[in-house]
């Protein structure tokens, strides 16, 4: 009776282990045909400066406009295309896409030349000999001058290879291009290390944002990341704000950029084009600084 318990126990495992492997491999064959047939997509989450809730710039995240099962987000497909190497395609047109986006915003509006456009690199992209290559010849492409892209590389990539990622990211702010360390928290950083990375920006990720209404501890280790970055000469943007309260908090605390469902959520191209001419309409009224 007990084995014949632990057989059932057995069959539904490896019934899930099958279902599992089964979705996989259509994801794997989907996702193939839509990269050909141009399925996936960017969207464009504002970053705001906090002191004044302006816009500075924006993410950009994908999306993939899978034909059966709608709009999928990147935690569905990321990691599958990591783990079949499909992120090089994908990474490369999304970079490519971001880039096509900006040059036309360039010419149907030129004072959008000071919004920067954040793109997210993986490991494995980030790892690729000829990620250099590409970049250069992406903004060549384009027209678009380096120092309107960011990218964004997260703490446990950059941790994995410190070495080659010391080498990596000197080239890459050469070719102009600002770097933000991505998801800053979550990895296992050693101080000394982070002080060796040419980086600009460092994003706290949303998960402590959250977090540190809940208990005071957790503000101070917020508090901690901020004090760190500025020690480190690098600017804070926070992840995932969604409240008055978190403002609040993360502006006493010094972090100079947000973005989070408080200010936007990611938004068309058509949507983040309308958002800059409002924004740019806005500065216009104020007072000139300084
Ligand atoms: P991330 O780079 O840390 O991006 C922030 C994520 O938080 C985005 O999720 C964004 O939509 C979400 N978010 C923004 N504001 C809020 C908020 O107020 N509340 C909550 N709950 N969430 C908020 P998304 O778009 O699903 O992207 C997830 C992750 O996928 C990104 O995390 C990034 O690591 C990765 N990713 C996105 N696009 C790309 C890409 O083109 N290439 C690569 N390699 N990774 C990407
Ligand atoms: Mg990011
Ligand atoms: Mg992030
Ligand atoms: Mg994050």
């Amino acid at each position: 009776r007990a084995k014949e318990l632990g057989g059932d126990r057995f069959k539904v495992f490896t019934d899930r282990m099958l279902d599992q492997a089964l979705h996989k491999m259509s994801l794997e064959r989907d996702m193939r045909l839509g990269i050909d047939n141009d399925e996936f997509f960017l969207v464009y989450q504002p970053v705001i400066d906090m002191r004044d809730r302006s816009l500075v710039g924006f993410e950009a995240l994908a999306r993939w406009q899978h034909p059966e099962r709608g709009v999928l987000s990147p935690y569905e497909f990321i990691a599958l295309a990591e783990e079949t190497g499909l992120i090089f395609d994908l990474g490369s047109r999304m970079l490519h896409a971001a880039c096509k986006t900006l040059a036309a915003w360039r010419s149907e509006l030129p004072e959008s030349e000071r919004f920067f456009v954040s793109v997210n690199l993986s490991g494995k992209q980030f790892s690729n000999h000829e990620l250099l290559e590409q970049v250069r010849s992406i903004l060549h492409e384009t027209g678009v001058p380096a120092t309107q892209i960011k990218l964004e590389i997260t703490e446990t990539t950059i941790m994995e290879d410190a070495e080659h990622a010391v080498e990596k990211l000197r080239r890459l702010k050469n070719l102009g291009i600002t770097i933000s360390i991505d998801d800053f928290g979550t990895g296992y950083s050693s101080m000394s290390y982070l002080q060796q990375f040419p980086l600009d920006n460092l994003k706290i990720d949303l998960s402590f944002v959250r977090l540190m209404e809940v208990s005071p501890e957790n503000k101070e280790i917020v508090k901690a990341i901020v004090s760190l970055a500025h020690t480190l000469g690098l600017e804070v943007v926070a992840e995932g704000v969604e409240s008055e309260a978190q403002e609040q908090t993360l502006r006493a605390l010094g972090c100079e950029y947000a973005q989070g469902f408080l200010y936007d959520q990611p938004l068309t191209v058509k949507e983040a084009k309308a958002l800059m001419v409002r924004s740019l309409k806005i500065s216009e009224r104020l007072p000139a600084q300084g």
